[in-house]
């Protein structure tokens, strides 16, 4: 994932949030087929036919999860980046607020460790199977 990519993804799903109100769920529920493209894209695929389980880009949710939520974390780290650069403030007149700016930085360190967190924790998961 690169910046760039970051960045389309920030504009993709932020222009979905203002196009539904800002309703998260719809705005996923719109999501699904840029997911969908993703997933071709990077051609995800698994499973076997011959077993009756399979995996594709689009119906199986599985598929629909795992892109959709890495979009999603993708929009946050983008979203809280920009109100880091912006220096982001709610109050007006105050942007560029050196507060808020130390605040959305603050956010998107602890977002980050999250991020790791859960890395970490799927990597201790795998390290079981
Ligand atoms: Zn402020």
């Amino acid at each position: 994932m690169s910046l760039k990519e970051l960045e389309e993804t920030c504009d993709l799903v932020s222009g979905l949030l203002q196009a539904n109100n800002h309703d998260l769920g719809a705005s996923v529920g719109a999501l699904l087929p840029d997911a969908e493209a993703r997933g071709n894209r990077e051609r995800r695929r698994f499973g076997d036919n011959q077993h009756n389980t399979v995996y594709l880009p689009g119906p199986s949710h599985e598929m629909q999860v795992w892109h959709v939520s890495l979009m999603l974390a993708e929009y946050l780290a983008d979203l809280l980046g920009r109100k880091v650069k912006d220096g982001h403030c709610g109050a007006p007149g105050h942007a560029p607020c050196a507060t808020m700016r130390a605040e959305h930085r603050f956010m998107f360190e602890q977002y980050r460790k999250a991020l790791e967190k859960l890395v970490d924790d799927v990597s201790q998961l795998e390290a079981t199977l």
